[in-house]
Protein backbone atom coordinates (compact mmCIF):
# COMPACT_ATOMS: atom_id res chain seq x y z
CA UNK A 1 0.00 0.00 0.00
CA UNK A 2 1.42 3.71 -0.51
CA UNK A 3 1.16 5.92 1.89
CA UNK A 4 2.12 9.33 0.33
CA UNK A 5 1.00 11.58 -1.75
CA UNK A 6 0.48 11.61 -5.95
CA UNK A 7 2.07 14.84 -7.36
CA UNK A 8 2.65 15.42 -10.92
CA UNK A 9 2.28 11.70 -11.84
CA UNK A 10 4.61 10.77 -9.25
CA UNK A 11 4.26 9.39 -5.54
CA UNK A 12 6.23 11.18 -3.09
CA UNK A 13 6.64 11.37 0.73
CA UNK A 14 5.22 13.96 2.92
CA UNK A 15 7.36 16.74 4.06
CA UNK A 16 4.72 18.55 6.26
CA UNK A 17 4.78 18.47 9.76
CA UNK A 18 1.62 16.64 10.41
CA UNK A 19 1.63 12.77 11.17
CA UNK A 20 -1.20 11.00 10.03
CA UNK A 21 -2.18 7.84 11.74
CA UNK A 22 -4.46 5.35 10.05
CA UNK A 23 -6.82 3.43 12.80
CA UNK A 24 -9.17 0.56 12.95
CA UNK A 25 -12.06 1.78 14.51
CA UNK A 26 -12.91 -1.58 15.63
CA UNK A 27 -9.48 -1.92 17.76
CA UNK A 28 -8.97 1.82 18.37
CA UNK A 29 -5.41 1.26 17.54
CA UNK A 30 -3.12 2.39 14.40
CA UNK A 31 -2.32 -0.09 11.52
CA UNK A 32 -0.47 3.04 9.89
CA UNK A 33 0.97 6.02 9.85
CA UNK A 34 2.68 9.00 7.36
CA UNK A 35 3.42 12.27 6.82
CA UNK A 36 1.23 14.74 5.54
CA UNK A 37 1.65 17.18 2.17
CA UNK A 38 3.73 20.44 2.82
CA UNK A 39 2.26 23.31 1.56
CA UNK A 40 5.22 23.39 -0.78
CA UNK A 41 3.63 20.30 -1.72
CA UNK A 42 0.11 21.68 -2.30
CA UNK A 43 1.86 24.27 -4.47
CA UNK A 44 3.63 21.76 -6.59
CA UNK A 45 0.15 20.11 -6.78
CA UNK A 46 -2.04 22.95 -7.98
CA UNK A 47 1.09 23.88 -10.43
CA UNK A 48 1.22 20.19 -11.28
CA UNK A 49 -2.87 20.31 -12.18
CA UNK A 50 -2.02 23.81 -13.95
CA UNK A 51 0.64 22.72 -16.06
CA UNK A 52 -1.34 19.63 -17.28
CA UNK A 53 -4.52 21.62 -18.00
CA UNK A 54 -4.03 22.87 -21.81
CA UNK A 55 -3.20 19.33 -22.94
CA UNK A 56 -6.28 18.08 -21.03
CA UNK A 57 -9.07 19.96 -22.01
CA UNK A 58 -7.66 19.70 -25.27
CA UNK A 59 -8.79 15.85 -25.45
CA UNK A 60 -11.32 14.71 -27.72
CA UNK A 61 -14.28 13.71 -25.14
CA UNK A 62 -13.86 10.01 -26.49
CA UNK A 63 -10.90 9.98 -25.33
CA UNK A 64 -11.79 11.18 -21.56
CA UNK A 65 -14.45 8.86 -21.72
CA UNK A 66 -12.16 6.16 -22.38
CA UNK A 67 -10.30 6.91 -18.66
CA UNK A 68 -13.55 7.38 -17.07
CA UNK A 69 -14.27 3.66 -18.45
CA UNK A 70 -10.57 2.68 -16.99
CA UNK A 71 -11.48 4.16 -13.72
CA UNK A 72 -14.57 1.99 -13.79
CA UNK A 73 -12.40 -1.39 -14.79
CA UNK A 74 -9.76 -0.99 -12.42
CA UNK A 75 -11.70 0.13 -9.30
CA UNK A 76 -13.73 -3.27 -10.33
CA UNK A 77 -10.67 -5.10 -10.29
CA UNK A 78 -9.25 -3.59 -6.56
CA UNK A 79 -12.56 -5.08 -5.52
CA UNK A 80 -11.38 -7.02 -2.71
CA UNK A 81 -8.69 -5.21 -1.13
CA UNK A 82 -10.71 -1.90 -1.61
CA UNK A 83 -13.64 -3.98 0.39
CA UNK A 84 -11.47 -4.70 2.83
CA UNK A 85 -9.55 -1.38 3.41
CA UNK A 86 -12.89 0.25 3.79
CA UNK A 87 -14.37 -2.32 6.81
CA UNK A 88 -10.86 -2.17 8.41
CA UNK A 89 -10.66 1.67 8.07
CA UNK A 90 -13.95 2.86 7.91
CA UNK A 91 -15.77 0.23 10.44
CA UNK A 92 -18.01 -0.28 7.00
CA UNK A 93 -20.25 -3.89 7.43
CA UNK A 94 -18.98 -5.59 4.08
CA UNK A 95 -22.23 -5.34 2.27
CA UNK A 96 -22.14 -1.34 2.66
CA UNK A 97 -18.62 -1.16 1.49
CA UNK A 98 -19.37 -3.48 -1.49
CA UNK A 99 -22.33 -0.71 -2.08
CA UNK A 100 -19.93 2.10 -1.84
CA UNK A 101 -17.85 0.74 -4.11
CA UNK A 102 -20.17 -0.55 -6.30
CA UNK A 103 -21.40 3.65 -6.51
CA UNK A 104 -17.68 4.73 -7.22
CA UNK A 105 -18.06 2.38 -10.56
CA UNK A 106 -21.71 3.61 -11.65
CA UNK A 107 -20.01 7.20 -11.16
CA UNK A 108 -16.94 6.81 -13.24
CA UNK A 109 -19.32 4.74 -15.92
CA UNK A 110 -22.26 7.55 -15.96
CA UNK A 111 -19.81 10.29 -16.94
CA UNK A 112 -17.85 8.21 -19.67
CA UNK A 113 -21.06 8.93 -20.94
CA UNK A 114 -21.79 12.00 -20.60
CA UNK A 115 -18.65 13.49 -21.75
CA UNK A 116 -19.02 11.31 -25.01
CA UNK A 117 -22.26 13.05 -25.45
CA UNK A 118 -20.15 16.79 -24.48
CA UNK A 119 -19.61 17.55 -28.36
CA UNK A 120 -23.58 17.27 -29.09
CA UNK A 121 -24.12 20.21 -26.26
CA UNK A 122 -21.62 22.59 -28.09
CA UNK A 123 -24.55 23.81 -30.69
CA UNK A 124 -26.06 26.80 -32.63
CA UNK A 125 -28.38 28.79 -30.54
CA UNK A 126 -31.32 30.38 -32.50
CA UNK A 127 -31.31 34.39 -32.20
CA UNK A 128 -34.98 36.19 -32.85
CA UNK A 129 -32.70 39.03 -34.27
CA UNK A 130 -31.46 38.38 -37.90
CA UNK A 131 -27.70 39.13 -38.78
CA UNK A 132 -26.46 37.42 -35.77
CA UNK A 133 -25.49 33.25 -35.12
CA UNK A 134 -24.25 32.21 -31.88
CA UNK A 135 -23.23 29.20 -30.56
CA UNK A 136 -22.90 27.62 -27.27
CA UNK A 137 -19.52 26.41 -26.06
CA UNK A 138 -19.11 24.24 -22.59
CA UNK A 139 -15.68 24.49 -21.23
CA UNK A 140 -13.84 23.31 -18.23
CA UNK A 141 -13.80 25.32 -15.49
CA UNK A 142 -9.48 24.55 -15.30
CA UNK A 143 -8.05 23.62 -12.64
CA UNK A 144 -10.49 22.42 -9.33
CA UNK A 145 -9.60 21.58 -5.61
CA UNK A 146 -11.81 18.69 -4.48
CA UNK A 147 -11.68 18.16 -0.68
CA UNK A 148 -13.20 15.57 1.57
CA UNK A 149 -14.63 14.10 4.79
CA UNK A 150 -14.29 10.38 5.92
CA UNK A 151 -17.52 8.49 6.05
CA UNK A 152 -17.91 7.43 2.31
CA UNK A 153 -13.82 8.02 0.72
CA UNK A 154 -14.68 6.05 -2.33
CA UNK A 155 -18.09 7.41 -3.27
CA UNK A 156 -17.48 11.33 -2.19
CA UNK A 157 -14.22 11.52 -4.35
CA UNK A 158 -15.75 9.59 -7.15
CA UNK A 159 -19.14 12.12 -7.31
CA UNK A 160 -16.17 14.65 -7.44
CA UNK A 161 -13.42 13.70 -9.74
CA UNK A 162 -15.67 11.53 -12.61
CA UNK A 163 -18.03 15.07 -13.45
CA UNK A 164 -14.43 16.67 -12.99
CA UNK A 165 -12.04 14.92 -15.61
CA UNK A 166 -15.12 14.09 -17.75
CA UNK A 167 -15.70 18.29 -18.18
CA UNK A 168 -11.72 18.10 -19.19
CA UNK A 169 -10.27 19.86 -15.88
CA UNK A 170 -7.50 18.99 -13.54
CA UNK A 171 -7.78 18.03 -10.21
CA UNK A 172 -6.47 18.57 -7.00
CA UNK A 173 -8.29 16.13 -4.23
CA UNK A 174 -7.61 15.65 -0.57
CA UNK A 175 -8.89 13.40 1.16
CA UNK A 176 -9.34 13.20 4.53
CA UNK A 177 -6.76 12.56 6.81
CA UNK A 178 -9.38 9.86 9.11
CA UNK A 179 -9.09 7.50 5.72
CA UNK A 180 -6.59 8.48 3.56
CA UNK A 181 -5.57 5.16 2.27
CA UNK A 182 -8.92 4.71 0.61
CA UNK A 183 -8.60 7.12 -2.12
CA UNK A 184 -4.72 5.89 -3.06
CA UNK A 185 -6.05 3.85 -5.10
CA UNK A 186 -7.51 6.65 -7.63
CA UNK A 187 -3.60 7.67 -7.58
CA UNK A 188 -2.61 4.09 -8.46
CA UNK A 189 -5.74 3.72 -11.21
CA UNK A 190 -4.36 6.72 -12.90
CA UNK A 191 -0.70 5.74 -13.15
CA UNK A 192 -1.64 1.86 -14.34
CA UNK A 193 -4.03 3.73 -17.07
CA UNK A 194 -1.21 6.30 -18.09
CA UNK A 195 -3.24 9.40 -17.14
CA UNK A 196 -1.17 12.31 -18.31
CA UNK A 197 0.95 13.09 -15.15
CA UNK A 198 -0.61 16.64 -13.46
CA UNK A 199 -4.34 15.65 -14.68
CA UNK A 200 -4.88 14.01 -10.74
CA UNK A 201 -3.03 14.91 -8.18
CA UNK A 202 -3.66 13.80 -4.54
CA UNK A 203 -2.39 15.73 -1.15
CA UNK A 204 -3.07 14.21 2.15
CA UNK A 205 -3.28 16.41 5.48
CA UNK A 206 -5.14 18.02 8.21
CA UNK A 207 -6.51 21.28 8.28
CA UNK A 208 -3.17 23.22 7.30
CA UNK A 209 -3.39 20.91 3.89
CA UNK A 210 -6.86 21.88 3.32
CA UNK A 211 -6.57 25.52 4.44
CA UNK A 212 -3.55 25.57 1.87
CA UNK A 213 -5.65 23.72 -0.83
CA UNK A 214 -8.85 26.30 -0.59
CA UNK A 215 -6.66 29.34 0.41
CA UNK A 216 -4.91 28.79 -2.94
CA UNK A 217 -4.86 31.04 -5.34
CA UNK A 218 -4.08 29.07 -8.43
CA UNK A 219 -7.38 27.07 -8.15
CA UNK A 220 -10.23 28.15 -10.63
CA UNK A 221 -12.82 26.55 -8.48
CA UNK A 222 -12.81 24.80 -4.95
CA UNK A 223 -16.15 21.79 -4.47
CA UNK A 224 -15.81 20.92 -0.52
CA UNK A 225 -17.96 18.07 1.36
CA UNK A 226 -17.46 18.40 5.07
CA UNK A 227 -19.00 19.78 8.00
CA UNK A 228 -20.81 23.61 7.88
CA UNK A 229 -17.94 24.87 10.28
CA UNK A 230 -15.25 24.15 7.87
CA UNK A 231 -17.16 24.42 4.35
CA UNK A 232 -17.80 28.34 6.11
CA UNK A 233 -14.31 28.96 6.44
CA UNK A 234 -13.95 27.39 2.89
CA UNK A 235 -16.65 29.28 1.15
CA UNK A 236 -14.63 32.57 2.85
CA UNK A 237 -11.81 31.57 0.91
CA UNK A 238 -13.37 31.45 -2.21
CA UNK A 239 -15.18 34.52 -1.71
CA UNK A 240 -11.68 36.29 -0.89
CA UNK A 241 -10.82 35.33 -5.04
CA UNK A 242 -14.31 35.47 -6.09
CA UNK A 243 -14.18 32.34 -7.35
CA UNK A 244 -17.04 29.59 -7.47
CA UNK A 245 -17.67 27.25 -4.94
CA UNK A 246 -19.71 24.26 -4.46
CA UNK A 247 -20.78 23.04 -0.76
CA UNK A 248 -22.17 19.40 0.55
CA UNK A 249 -22.44 20.36 4.10
CA UNK A 250 -24.37 18.60 6.76
CA UNK A 251 -27.65 17.80 7.49
CA UNK A 252 -30.76 16.48 10.09
CA UNK A 253 -33.34 15.19 8.00
CA UNK A 254 -36.71 14.02 9.12
CA UNK A 255 -38.29 10.99 8.26
CA UNK A 256 -42.00 11.03 8.30
CA UNK A 257 -43.83 8.41 8.48
CA UNK A 258 -48.20 8.05 8.18
CA UNK A 259 -50.58 6.07 10.11
CA UNK A 260 -51.29 3.44 7.04
CA UNK A 261 -47.76 2.33 7.17
CA UNK A 262 -47.09 -1.52 7.62
CA UNK A 263 -45.12 -1.17 10.76
CA UNK A 264 -42.72 -3.36 10.03
CA UNK A 265 -41.52 -2.07 6.74
CA UNK A 266 -41.40 1.42 8.34
CA UNK A 267 -39.27 -0.03 11.14
CA UNK A 268 -36.96 -1.54 8.29
CA UNK A 269 -36.75 2.03 6.83
CA UNK A 270 -36.33 4.34 9.45
CA UNK A 271 -33.82 1.73 10.88
CA UNK A 272 -31.80 1.87 7.89
CA UNK A 273 -31.94 5.52 7.66
CA UNK A 274 -30.06 6.23 11.03
CA UNK A 275 -28.25 2.68 11.32
CA UNK A 276 -26.11 2.41 8.02
CA UNK A 277 -22.76 3.51 8.05
CA UNK A 278 -23.60 3.62 11.84
CA UNK A 279 -25.55 6.67 11.52
CA UNK A 280 -22.39 8.78 9.67
CA UNK A 281 -24.54 10.03 6.78
CA UNK A 282 -24.92 13.67 5.97
CA UNK A 283 -28.11 12.49 4.70
CA UNK A 284 -28.81 10.23 7.73
CA UNK A 285 -33.05 10.31 8.75
CA UNK A 286 -32.19 11.05 12.12
CA UNK A 287 -35.69 12.63 13.14
CA UNK A 288 -38.45 10.68 13.21
CA UNK A 289 -42.04 12.19 12.72
CA UNK A 290 -44.37 9.76 13.66
CA UNK A 291 -48.17 10.16 12.66
CA UNK A 292 -50.15 9.34 16.38
CA UNK A 293 -52.45 6.72 15.20
CA UNK A 294 -49.15 4.21 14.50
CA UNK A 295 -47.10 5.44 17.16
CA UNK A 296 -47.88 2.95 19.59
CA UNK A 297 -47.79 0.16 17.45
CA UNK A 298 -44.27 1.54 15.84
CA UNK A 299 -42.04 2.67 18.81
CA UNK A 300 -41.77 -0.49 20.26
CA UNK A 301 -40.90 -2.41 17.46
CA UNK A 302 -38.79 -0.27 16.74
CA UNK A 303 -36.87 -0.19 20.35
CA UNK A 304 -36.72 -4.01 19.58
CA UNK A 305 -35.17 -3.85 16.22
CA UNK A 306 -32.78 -1.25 17.53
CA UNK A 307 -31.57 -3.61 20.51
CA UNK A 308 -31.25 -6.53 18.36
CA UNK A 309 -28.72 -5.32 16.04
CA UNK A 310 -25.75 -7.16 15.89
CA UNK A 311 -22.96 -4.34 16.11
CA UNK A 312 -19.17 -5.54 16.31
CA UNK A 313 -16.57 -5.71 14.21
CA UNK A 314 -17.22 -6.06 10.51
CA UNK A 315 -13.39 -8.09 10.02
CA UNK A 316 -14.60 -10.35 12.32
CA UNK A 317 -17.99 -11.20 12.90
CA UNK A 318 -21.29 -10.80 11.04
CA UNK A 319 -22.65 -7.38 11.93
CA UNK A 320 -25.50 -5.00 11.00
CA UNK A 321 -23.53 -1.78 12.19
CA UNK A 322 -19.46 -1.33 13.01
CA UNK A 323 -18.05 1.06 15.03
CA UNK A 324 -17.85 4.50 14.52
CA UNK A 325 -14.99 5.84 12.47
CA UNK A 326 -12.87 8.02 14.59
CA UNK A 327 -12.02 8.33 17.94
CA UNK A 328 -13.29 12.18 17.93
CA UNK A 329 -16.50 11.12 16.63
CA UNK A 330 -17.25 8.89 19.41
CA UNK A 331 -16.66 11.33 21.82
CA UNK A 332 -19.00 13.77 19.90
CA UNK A 333 -21.89 11.28 20.00
CA UNK A 334 -20.44 10.22 23.45
CA UNK A 335 -21.01 13.77 24.74
CA UNK A 336 -24.52 13.98 22.81
CA UNK A 337 -25.52 10.94 24.80
CA UNK A 338 -24.78 13.17 28.26
CA UNK A 339 -26.73 16.06 26.86
CA UNK A 340 -30.21 13.85 26.42
CA UNK A 341 -29.00 12.75 30.05
CA UNK A 342 -28.96 16.53 31.23
CA UNK A 343 -31.91 16.99 29.27
CA UNK A 344 -33.74 14.12 30.93
CA UNK A 345 -35.25 12.53 27.40
CA UNK A 346 -36.86 9.48 27.45
CA UNK A 347 -34.35 6.92 25.92
CA UNK A 348 -35.64 3.60 24.59
CA UNK A 349 -32.81 2.08 23.34
CA UNK A 350 -28.97 2.53 23.55
CA UNK A 351 -27.62 6.19 24.79
CA UNK A 352 -24.54 4.68 25.69
CA UNK A 353 -21.33 3.27 24.03
CA UNK A 354 -20.30 -0.34 24.51
CA UNK A 355 -18.32 -1.24 26.96
CA UNK A 356 -15.33 -3.21 24.55
CA UNK A 357 -12.36 -2.04 22.50
CA UNK A 358 -12.90 0.36 19.92
CA UNK A 359 -15.52 2.99 19.22
CA UNK A 360 -19.22 1.09 19.37
CA UNK A 361 -21.95 3.13 20.06
CA UNK A 362 -25.45 1.46 20.60
CA UNK A 363 -27.80 2.14 18.39
CA UNK A 364 -30.12 4.78 19.90
CA UNK A 365 -33.57 6.08 20.52
CA UNK A 366 -35.11 9.23 22.03
CA UNK A 367 -38.85 9.36 21.90
CA UNK A 368 -41.04 12.07 22.34
CA UNK A 369 -38.09 14.55 21.88
CA UNK A 370 -39.11 18.28 22.49
CA UNK A 371 -38.16 20.74 19.74
CA UNK A 372 -35.75 22.93 21.91
CA UNK A 373 -33.44 20.03 22.68
CA UNK A 374 -30.14 19.96 21.03
CA UNK A 375 -30.61 16.76 19.91
CA UNK A 376 -33.52 17.42 17.67
CA UNK A 377 -31.60 19.97 15.78
CA UNK A 378 -28.00 19.33 15.75
CA UNK A 379 -26.45 17.32 13.56
CA UNK A 380 -24.77 13.75 15.78
CA UNK A 381 -23.37 11.81 13.04
CA UNK A 382 -23.78 8.80 14.57
CA UNK A 383 -26.58 5.82 15.06
CA UNK A 384 -29.14 8.76 16.93
CA UNK A 385 -32.49 8.58 16.31
CA UNK A 386 -34.90 11.09 17.97
CA UNK A 387 -38.65 11.07 17.47
CA UNK A 388 -41.65 13.34 18.04
CA UNK A 389 -45.48 12.24 17.11
CA UNK A 390 -47.45 14.62 14.88
CA UNK A 391 -51.45 14.94 14.29
CA UNK A 392 -51.64 16.17 10.80
CA UNK A 393 -49.86 16.20 7.79
CA UNK A 394 -49.52 19.79 7.89
CA UNK A 395 -47.87 19.33 11.25
CA UNK A 396 -45.69 16.91 9.71
CA UNK A 397 -44.64 19.34 6.85
CA UNK A 398 -43.95 21.72 9.49
CA UNK A 399 -42.32 20.15 11.46
CA UNK A 400 -39.90 18.35 9.29
CA UNK A 401 -39.18 22.16 7.57
CA UNK A 402 -38.51 23.34 10.72
CA UNK A 403 -34.33 22.97 10.35
CA UNK A 404 -31.79 25.04 9.40
CA UNK A 405 -30.74 21.94 7.11
CA UNK A 406 -32.29 20.95 4.15
CA UNK A 407 -30.67 17.93 2.54
CA UNK A 408 -33.05 15.12 2.14
CA UNK A 409 -36.70 13.68 3.78
CA UNK A 410 -38.02 10.21 3.46
CA UNK A 411 -42.08 9.96 3.13
CA UNK A 412 -43.59 6.65 4.03
CA UNK A 413 -47.13 6.47 3.64
CA UNK A 414 -49.41 4.10 1.77
CA UNK A 415 -51.60 7.23 0.05
CA UNK A 416 -48.90 7.71 -2.59
CA UNK A 417 -51.00 10.70 -3.68
CA UNK A 418 -50.37 12.36 -0.30
CA UNK A 419 -46.90 11.28 -0.42
CA UNK A 420 -46.03 13.32 -3.43
CA UNK A 421 -47.68 16.26 -1.62
CA UNK A 422 -45.73 16.05 0.77
CA UNK A 423 -42.31 15.48 -0.92
CA UNK A 424 -42.96 18.77 -2.85
CA UNK A 425 -43.74 20.81 0.57
CA UNK A 426 -40.39 19.95 1.68
CA UNK A 427 -38.06 22.14 2.03
CA UNK A 428 -34.94 20.08 1.29
CA UNK A 429 -32.63 18.47 -2.02
CA UNK A 430 -34.33 15.04 -2.31
CA UNK A 431 -36.69 12.80 -0.96
CA UNK A 432 -37.53 9.26 -1.04
CA UNK A 433 -41.09 8.21 -0.98
CA UNK A 434 -41.29 4.46 0.70
CA UNK A 435 -37.62 4.01 -0.19
CA UNK A 436 -34.14 4.65 1.93
CA UNK A 437 -30.90 6.34 1.26
CA UNK A 438 -31.61 5.11 -2.37
CA UNK A 439 -28.79 7.09 -4.39
CA UNK A 440 -28.89 6.92 -8.11
CA UNK A 441 -26.14 8.34 -10.10
CA UNK A 442 -28.18 9.78 -12.69
CA UNK A 443 -30.39 12.42 -10.05
CA UNK A 444 -28.61 15.13 -8.11
CA UNK A 445 -27.36 15.47 -5.15
CA UNK A 446 -27.52 18.47 -2.26
CA UNK A 447 -28.99 20.56 0.05
CA UNK A 448 -31.21 23.79 0.33
CA UNK A 449 -30.78 25.89 3.51
CA UNK A 450 -27.84 25.35 5.16
CA UNK A 451 -26.81 21.87 3.91
CA UNK A 452 -24.66 23.74 0.98
CA UNK A 453 -24.49 25.01 -2.19
CA UNK A 454 -24.75 23.45 -5.73
CA UNK A 455 -25.70 20.43 -7.37
CA UNK A 456 -23.57 16.85 -8.08
CA UNK A 457 -24.48 13.35 -9.22
CA UNK A 458 -26.90 13.53 -13.26
CA UNK A 459 -25.95 16.41 -15.10
CA UNK A 460 -25.90 18.94 -12.66
CA UNK A 461 -22.67 17.56 -11.22
CA UNK A 462 -20.86 17.65 -14.63
CA UNK A 463 -22.32 21.14 -15.18
CA UNK A 464 -20.74 22.29 -11.97
CA UNK A 465 -17.24 21.62 -13.57
CA UNK A 466 -18.22 23.99 -16.78
CA UNK A 467 -18.25 27.12 -18.10
CA UNK A 468 -20.57 28.58 -21.08
CA UNK A 469 -19.46 30.20 -23.53
CA UNK A 470 -21.35 31.26 -26.10
CA UNK A 471 -19.87 33.01 -28.89
CA UNK A 472 -21.41 35.91 -31.23
CA UNK A 473 -21.05 36.30 -34.89
CA UNK A 474 -22.17 39.33 -37.13
CA UNK A 475 -23.00 38.28 -40.60
CA UNK A 476 -23.30 41.81 -41.61
P1 LIG B 1 -14.73 18.18 8.14
O1 LIG B 1 -15.36 19.43 7.68
O2 LIG B 1 -14.11 18.14 9.47
O3 LIG B 1 -13.59 17.72 7.11
C1 LIG B 1 -13.83 17.62 5.73
C2 LIG B 1 -12.53 17.81 4.98
O4 LIG B 1 -12.06 19.16 5.18
C3 LIG B 1 -11.39 16.90 5.45
O5 LIG B 1 -10.64 16.48 4.33
C4 LIG B 1 -10.57 17.83 6.34
O6 LIG B 1 -9.20 17.48 6.45
C5 LIG B 1 -10.70 19.15 5.58
N1 LIG B 1 -10.45 20.34 6.40
C6 LIG B 1 -10.44 20.46 7.75
N2 LIG B 1 -10.18 21.75 8.10
C7 LIG B 1 -10.03 22.44 6.95
C8 LIG B 1 -9.77 23.80 6.65
N3 LIG B 1 -9.63 24.71 7.61
N4 LIG B 1 -9.72 24.18 5.35
C9 LIG B 1 -9.91 23.28 4.35
N5 LIG B 1 -10.13 21.96 4.57
C10 LIG B 1 -10.20 21.54 5.86
O7 LIG B 1 -15.86 17.05 7.99
P2 LIG B 1 -15.76 15.51 8.36
O8 LIG B 1 -15.80 15.36 9.84
O9 LIG B 1 -14.64 14.88 7.60
O10 LIG B 1 -17.13 14.95 7.71
C11 LIG B 1 -18.34 15.01 8.37
C12 LIG B 1 -19.21 16.13 7.82
O11 LIG B 1 -19.32 16.02 6.40
C13 LIG B 1 -20.63 16.08 8.34
O12 LIG B 1 -21.06 17.37 8.70
C14 LIG B 1 -21.44 15.56 7.15
O13 LIG B 1 -22.79 15.93 7.17
C15 LIG B 1 -20.69 16.17 6.01
N6 LIG B 1 -20.95 15.43 4.76
C16 LIG B 1 -21.78 15.98 3.83
C17 LIG B 1 -22.09 15.27 2.66
C18 LIG B 1 -23.03 15.84 1.63
O14 LIG B 1 -23.07 15.30 0.53
N7 LIG B 1 -23.78 16.90 1.92
C19 LIG B 1 -21.52 14.01 2.45
C20 LIG B 1 -20.68 13.48 3.42
C21 LIG B 1 -20.40 14.19 4.58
Amino acid sequence: MTTSHYIAGRWVEGQGSDCISVNDPALGQPFAEFMAASVTQVDQAVAAARSALPAWKSTGASERAAFLRGFAEQLGQRREALITLQMRNNGKPRHEAEIDLDDAIATFTYYAELAEQLPSKNRDVPLAVPGFTARTRLEPVGVVGLIVPWNFPLVTSAWKLAPALAAGCTVVLKPSEVTPLIEQAYGQIADALGLPAGVLNIVNGKAETGAALSNHNGLDKLSFTGSNSVGSQVMRSASAQCRPVTLELGGKSAIVVFDDCDVDQAVEWIVAGITWNAGQMCSATSRLLVQDGIADALLPRLQATLENLRVGNPLTEEVDMGPLTSQAQWLKVASYFATAREEGLQCLAGGKALDRDGWFVSPTLYADVPKDSRLWSEEIFGPVLCARRFASEEQAITEANESRFGLVATVCSADLERAERVADALEVGHVWINSVQAVFVETSWGGTKGSGIGRELGPWGLSAYQSVKHVTRCLG
